[in-house]
């Protein structure tokens, strides 16, 4: 496994995995969160209906207890005074009335009101309805005897009661005794005068507390003034005890918890995913650096043995002509000349090594001193191409320089010409079989350039990221055992960005390379 991928590998098991993994949890827990503030908000609505709905069976108990203790077990004649304030102080009770016996007829009911018109208009109507209720009465009478006082809405289709609904209940201590008696009661009045104040109460400006007909869904009271939200807009919805044809409902003013809780979720959610994203990106660019770091040091062991390998060659050639000549083994003056020959050429070879070495790390500290001035490239290139030409030549190269016009650029004129010779000995290195090769000059985007194309080996798509690279080298194709340090592309690029230019390549593998020098315009 190369040490790139071992740490591929140990940067996601050691961060990206558990990072994910609690990110997946969060989120999960998240939701869940969000259904158990649900729940309890549910049940807290649940709860405020609740005690809305116990609070009216509360009121109609102790009208109840007021009319027992008012009418006793005889019912008396005329209104009897604590009946009366009891009808003045709740005007939504239009008529009290009880029955003489336990058998119903229309004869037998004794009837209480403030206004006569009204209870003589629908005291009949009430008698018939508790006629035609026996089992009703029956069963209310059942759960007198065993101690529970219960209050019933009469089932009434007389339209002479208009929307008033009767409540009835059973008096008396004894069975014996026992006596059906009610209340003809306004609803929408009870709902306004006695329910009302108290839903503002529980309601505390947090929810809007409404009591809904259920037929017409309009409501028909509510905490909020001048509220038209019909029954489909209450967040919860539960039956009005007492008048089963209302409903009672309730909705939060404002936002909502839900929206609340749902707010909070997705915030916690982005800065989940937001802390994620960052560490993807931070472990990429960790990644990214750690693997420039490891493939720098490869390159620099691969640069060690390249250079001992091209030291070493000349080094042999030398010492072992050095020999011959001194143990004086050499048969003619000519042989003789020859081998001064090579070792003078393989100890320029070696000079050359050693300089381009001391070079690139002297341009490396950035120690090398460049003297910016104005320099025309043609001349330049003519002059370096003059003292080339053998040495191309020599290689079997064919070379062209085109210039229609002379460009201009600020560049170091030692290091100019430097940086091309390193572009031509590359082209001669890499250009096996065709040795051509072709210099032009000209501007673009208010730089100079110089291009220097050949026609050999190419660099492939991928190596060509690297070739600027230190140290770096092709490492496959013919021409990768070729010697060199992998320092030249390197040191032309530090050099010309020294000088406020870029170096740039567009290469085909098989069909060739060309090198671009960009320079600043002179003016
Ligand atoms: P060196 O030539 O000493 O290896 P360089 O930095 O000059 O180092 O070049 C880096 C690599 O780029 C070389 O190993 C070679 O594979 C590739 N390269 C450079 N110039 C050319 C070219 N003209 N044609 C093909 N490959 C090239």
């Amino acid at each position: 496994m190369t040490p790139t991928k071992r740490i591929a590998i140990i940067l996601t098991v050691v961060f990206l995995i558990p990072a994910l993994f609690f990110s997946v949890y969060e989120i999960s827990g998240l939701s869940k969160d969000e259904e158990l503030i649900e729940e309890i908000y549910q049940k807290q609505l649940e709860a405020i209906l609740f005690s809305a709905n116990q609070y009216s069976d509360d009121i109609l108990n102790s009208w109840i207890s007021k009319t027992e203790v008012a009418l006793g077990t005889e019912s008396a004649d005329d209104l009897p005074p604590s009946l009366e304030t009891m009808l003045t102080l709740n005007s939504s009770i239009k008529l009290v009335f009880i029955s003489k016996d336990t058998i119903i007829h229309h004869a037998s009911l004794k009837s209480y009101s403030l206004d006569t018109l009204v209870a003589n208009s629908i005291r009949e109507s009430v008698a018939r309805g508790l006629g035609e209720n026996g089992l009703l009465i029956q069963q209310l009478i059942k759960y007198k005897k065993s101690g529970f006082q219960k209050i019933v809405m009469l089932p009434t289709s007389n339209e002479s009661l208009a929307h008033l609904q009767v409540l009835i209940f059973i008096v008396g201590s004894s069975p014996s005794s026992f006596k059906v008696a009610g209340f003809v009661v306004d609803p929408d009045a009870f709902v306004n005068q006695l329910v009302g104040p108290r839903l503002q109460v529980i309601s505390k400006d947090q929810f809007i507390l409404s009591v809904y007909d259920k037929t017409t869904k309009a409501n028909v009271y509510s905490t909020l003034t001048l509220d038209t939200a019909s029954l489909n807009s209450a967040k919860l919805v539960s039956d009005f005890w007492i008048f089963p044809n209302y409903a009672l409902g309730i909705r939060t003013q404002g936002s909502s918890i839900q929206q609340l809780v749902q707010e909070r979720t997705n915030t916690n959610l982005v800065l989940l995913i937001g802390l994620d994203v960052i560490l993807i990106v931070a472990l990429f660019l960790v990644f990214r650096n750690v693997k420039k770091e490891v493939q720098l040091a490869q390159n620099k062991s691969d640069f060690v043995s390249n250079v001992s390998h091209e030291i070493r060659t000349p080094l042999a050639l030398i010492s072992m002509f050095a020999e011959t000549l001194e143990m004086d083994r050499v048969p003619s003056e000519q042989k003789k000349k020859e081998y001064y020959t090579i070792i003078s050429k393989e100890t320029q070879r070696l000079t050359g090594i050693v300089n381009k070495i001391l070079n690139f790390s002297q341009t490396e500290a950035g120690r090398k001193k460049l003297n910016i001035e104005r320099v025309e490239l043609a001349k330049e290139i003519r002059s370096m191409l003059a003292t080339y030409d053998f040495h191309l030549r020599n290689k079997g190269f064919e070379y062209t320089f085109e210039s229609t016009t002379e460009v201009c650029v600020n560049a170091d004129r030692e290091t100019l010409v430097e940086m091309i010779i390193n572009l031509v000995d590359n082209a001669i290195k890499y250009s096996a079989d065709n040795k051509r090769l072709s210099i032009s000059i000209g501007t673009k985007d208010g730089m100079g350039w110089v291009a220097v194309k050949d026609n050999g080996a190419g660099i492939s798509r991928h190596d060509q990221k690297h070739i600027f690279d230190k140290f770096y080298r092709v490492s496959t194709g013919d021409l990768a055992k070729s010697p060199g340090t992998g320092l030249g592309l390197s040191f032309v690029k530090q050099l010309i960005e020294q000088q406020n230019g870029k170096i740039a390549v567009d290469s085909e593998p098989g069909k060739g390379s060309t090198f671009y020098l960009y320079f600043p315009l002179a003016q």
